[in-house]
Parts: C-alpha cells; structure tokens; sequence
C-alpha cells in the first residue's frame, strides 16, 4: 500500500452579499482571516491566504493566536511582491505587544519589514478608501478585543435647498453657503472573539447591512464552555439576531469539532424562518456554492430579460 497524500487545504470560504463580497477562512483556534475586498480590509489575519495579500489594511481584533499568526507573513509577503506597506489597525491595548512580535523578526530576518500601525481606542475610526473608514469598540474576550464597524460617508443636499435649479445651488456655494450635510452609513460589523453584550447592540452594528460574527458554540450542553472561553454559542444568536436589521448575518470562528450538518440544524431549532433566511455559514462551502450559482442564474436571467426587450 502506498501512503496516501496529505489532504489537501480547505478553500476559502465565500459569500457574496451585494455589494460585498465575504471571503476568507474563520475556524476556532486554528485560523481566522475575512476579507471584504470591497472595503480593501481584511478583518484579522490568522492565517494568510494569497487573496488576502490584495486588501492594503489588516483590522486586528485582538492577539490570540488564530487572528494574528499571518500577520508577520502578511506584512512580509506584501513587500516581497511589490504591493505595498501593509498597514494594521489594532485595539491600542495591545499595541506593544504587536511592535514586539514585529520587532523579533527583524532580528530573525537580519532585514527590517515596514509596516504601519494604527492603535486604536474605544470608538476611535480609521480611513479605508475615500469616504469609507472603520471604528473600534471594545468587546469582552479573554485578551483585549475590539470589534469593528465599516462606514461610508455620504452626503446629501439639505432639505431646504432640495428642488432648487442647479444655477441657485452653485450660487449659493459660491457665496459660502453649505448646501449639503453629510452623514456616515454603517455598511459592514465584524465582531472578532466575544461574549454577547451590550456592545453587540450598538446602533450601529444594530443597522450595518452586513455582520460577520462569531459564533463558538452550537451544543445545548456547551452554554457553560462558551462563558469561559468568552465566545458565542448559539442561544445568544438567537436572541441577537432579530434586534439586527442586516440583510446577511456571516457566522465565522466555528471548530472544528462541529459537524456543519449539526450547525445547520441548530440554526433551524433556534431561529425564525426569516432570521434564518439571514445567516450564511461561512465555511459552509456547499450551501455557499449552491447559493452563488443561484445568484447568477438570477444575474443572467435579469440579462436575458432586459436584452429583450
Ligand atoms: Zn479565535
Ligand atoms: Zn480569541
């Protein structure tokens, strides 16, 4: 008998959610690294897959192993191809302790790999592209964790102006009046590594039209295992998920140890249809293939239909 090869890698898992795509892979204790290309972020790094080379900005939730082992790697991998600085934003809690790992490879790799850093506090944010940046909250996790929320700025003409001829509106700017107000729309949440709380329940994440969330545990008896190791289990999505008015719920950070057939029907035991309806799996490879290759059948057939007519 011959040995047998060693099984191959997992893909990454992928989820489109118009106009996001979620992709990246999120397994407990081993890896977890989601990027949302169109926000050019990628929320942790515990492992780093190439695709995640392409997003210029690593939002770190916190310092366990499974979110920051790709960091290094990523920072390296990124000047090795000619993309650019990376650049990292991270709870300013753990600030040092991120400078410190960094600073050891440098003794290792007798060269020194640029990076920026961007600590952050409760509540502080931090641009991504023009008009779209990130905020930090702080979560509740066995290290210190921050949470993060994507915006877009946007803005809009005021409601007195509203209805005025295009020469009346630049009149009035000429002669310094502002015509517009602007204001910040929550798009994406990500949660990192937490219990449930009061900071889950942001106005924010409570309005972002995508939240990627944990979500630990899923076995009636393991209620007690997720309050110790500070994670989610899935009583608590169940009471979260109808105060979230997001189109899709992502759930990362599975073990596993957990059969997907096993979280499938927990989600079902536990939640609404049309909550249900709302939560995408992100390893869920299958139910992911399945739900794309209907998203573009449903593109091409709305093609098919405006080319006729
Ligand atoms: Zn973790
Ligand atoms: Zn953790």
């Amino acid at each position: 008998m011959l040995p047998k090869p060693p099984p191959r890698e997992p893909s990454l898992g992928f989820i489109y959610s118009p106009p996001y795509r979620i992709q990246g892979i999120s397994i407990a204790g081993e890896a977890t690294s989601i990027q949302v290309p169109e926000l050019d972020v990628v929320f942790d790094m515990g492992a780093c897959p190439r695709a995640m080379l392409a997003s210029p900005l690593c939002a770190l939730s916190h310092g366990h192993m499974d979110h920051v082992g790709g960091l290094a790697y990523y920072l390296s991998q990124r000047q090795f191809q000619g993309m650019g600085t990376g650049a990292i934003a991270c709870d300013a809690r753990i600030e040092g302790d991120i400078r410190r790992m960094l600073e050891g490879y440098v003794g290792l790799e007798r060269q020194r790999t640029p990076f920026e850093l961007y600590p952050l506090e409760d509540g502080q944010s931090h641009p991504l592209k023009p008009n779209h940046f990130i905020r930090g909250f702080h979560t509740e996790h066995t290290a210190p964790s921050m949470g993060f929320v994507a915006y877009e700025r946007r803005t809009k003409l005021k409601d007195e102006f509203v209805g005025l001829p295009q020469e009346k509106l630049v009149e009035l700017k000429k002669r310094g009046t502002e015509i517009t107000r602007s204001f910040e729309v929550p798009l994406v949440a990500y949660t990192g590594d937490t219990l449930p709380g009061s900071h889950l329940l942001r106005s924010d994440i409570r309005a972002a039209r995508v939240v990627i969330s944990e979500c630990t545990f899923f076995e009636k008896g393991h209620h007690k295992r997720s309050r110790i190791g500070m994670h989610m289990h899935v009583d608590d999505l169940a009471e979260w998920l109808p105060l979230l008015e997001c189109q899709t719920l992502v759930l990362g950070h599975i073990s596993r140890r957990t059969q997907l057939g096993d979280v499938r029907q927990a989600l079902a035991d536990r939640l609404s249809p049309e909550d249900l309806a709302r939560v995408r799996v992100l390893m869920d490879h299958r139910a992911n293939r399945q739900e794309y290759d209907r998203q573009v059948a449903h593109a091409e057939a709305a093609d098919a239909g405006s080319a006729g007519t």
